[in-house]
């Protein structure tokens, strides 16, 4: 098969992971026989320095002409002091609009050579942490209006959260059908106490639940949710949200199965073109250093393999190059216990390409 990447390698740690990751990818080319064409495209706070703005159109059509795309992280402190509407974020953000991503998703596994690595305490993470967080990702306060005005004598801001039926919708179809292919029970996070968008959100999703009667639905306010993500994360198999909720609760989620560089994320929208990154940012504390982990990059590569281009076998011997890899006790920085073999960001692009 031949498709076609855009490659957004990003900031700080970026240029790194996704190098690493080109090289798994060429490494699966290899053995399954296919072509990979990786197009450029720059976007983040390198975009701000050579184009003035953080998604130039010239990238945006690179992406959108593409199968798939490949993204490392963008943003650092060198961008910090730009004006809100010109951040490195902001060009993800157009991005993701453009695209119509409207979905995200986020694995939340422990890694059984990893649980040492999980902050809970053993008698908790023993029921296993295996769930998913689907997201909500074009919608809601992050894509509502954002004021700061003056009011006797001094400063006020708003930010709007808004949301239609159609848009919890399909989010939540996306969930019930994940959970069809899983445990079958989906567990729907809202404030509904409070906000009028979470009272429609779960109308909303109750009605929907109603197309799928084989699998289980639960309500849950975010407060609960967050403390129920490191009271007993056993229970969840997958868990539907809104944006802001959503950005959250999947950082906590990732967080208590180890380390943040282990974890990939994808973003789709309507038919198979989707964004796959990993869910840390491009932690400028340790970029140009060979220091970052390039597995979650890696494994988000391995998404884009089995859900945007349908090569099963291939998501496979991705993943289970990244396991053999573990086995042996390999390990970056981020993921490093007593007794393991450490390694660099390189050298560990090179095993898990050397697995494959
Ligand atoms: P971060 O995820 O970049 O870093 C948090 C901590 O985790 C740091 O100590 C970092 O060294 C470590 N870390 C992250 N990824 C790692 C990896 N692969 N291997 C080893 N260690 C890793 O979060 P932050 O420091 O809050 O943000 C830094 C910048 O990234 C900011 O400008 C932020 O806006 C941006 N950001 C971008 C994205 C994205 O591009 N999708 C997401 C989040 C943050």
């Amino acid at each position: 098969m031949n498709k076609t990447i855009a490659v957004i390698r990003g900031d700080g740690i970026g240029p790194e992971i996704v190098g690493e990751t080109l090289g798994v990818l060429d490494a699966v080319a290899a053995k399954f026989g296919h072509t990979f064409t990786y197009r450029e495209a720059p976007m983040g706070g390198c975009a701000i320095d050579a184009f003035g703005v953080p998604l130039p159109d010239s990238s945006l059509a690179a992406c959108l002409a593409s199968d798939s795309v490949l993204l490392g992280a963008v943003g650092g402190p060198k961008w910090d002091g730009q004006p809100a509407g010109n951040r490195p974020e902001r060009g993800l953000l157009k991005l993701r609009e453009a695209m119509g991503l409207y979905t995200n998703v986020r694995p939340a596994r422990m890694f059984s050579d990893l649980s040492a690595a999980c902050p809970l305490r053993p008698d908790i993470a023993a029921g296993g942490i295996d769930f998913v967080v689907v997201r909500e990702l074009i919608g809601g306060m992050y894509f509502g209006r954002h004021t700061t005005w003056e009011e006797n004598g001094e400063l006020r801001a708003e930010d709007v959260c808004s949301y239609s039926e159609h848009e919890i919708r399909r989010v939540a179809r996306v969930a019930f059908d994940m959970a069809r292919k899983r445990r079958r029970r989906v567990t729907s996070i809202d404030k509904a106490n409070v906000l009028d968008t979470s009272r429609l959100w779960r109308r909303t999703v109750t009605a929907v639940a109603e197309e799928y009667p084989d699998v289980e639905l639960l309500h849950m306010y975010v407060d609960n949710a967050a403390m129920q993500i490191v009271r007993d994360p056993g229970q969840f198999d997958v868990i539907v949200t809104e944006n802001l909720f959503g950005d959250i609760l999947s950082d906590e989620a990732s967080q208590i199965t180890g380390s943040i560089g282990m974890i990939p994320s994808s973003s789709m929208g309507e038919g198979t073109r989707g964004m796959y990154e990993p869910i840390h940012g491009s932690a400028p504390d340790i970029a140009g250093q060979d220091k970052a982990n390039p597995i979650g990059t890696v494994l988000a590569a391995a998404m884009m393999l089995r859900y945007s281009f349908d090569m099963a076998a291939e998501a496979a011997a991705v993943e289970a190059a990244v396991d053999g890899v573990l086995k042996e006790g390999w390990r970056c920085g981020d993921i490093m216990q007593g007794g393991g073999r450490p390694v660099g960001c390189r050298e560990m692009g090179r095993l898990i390409r050397e697995h494959i």
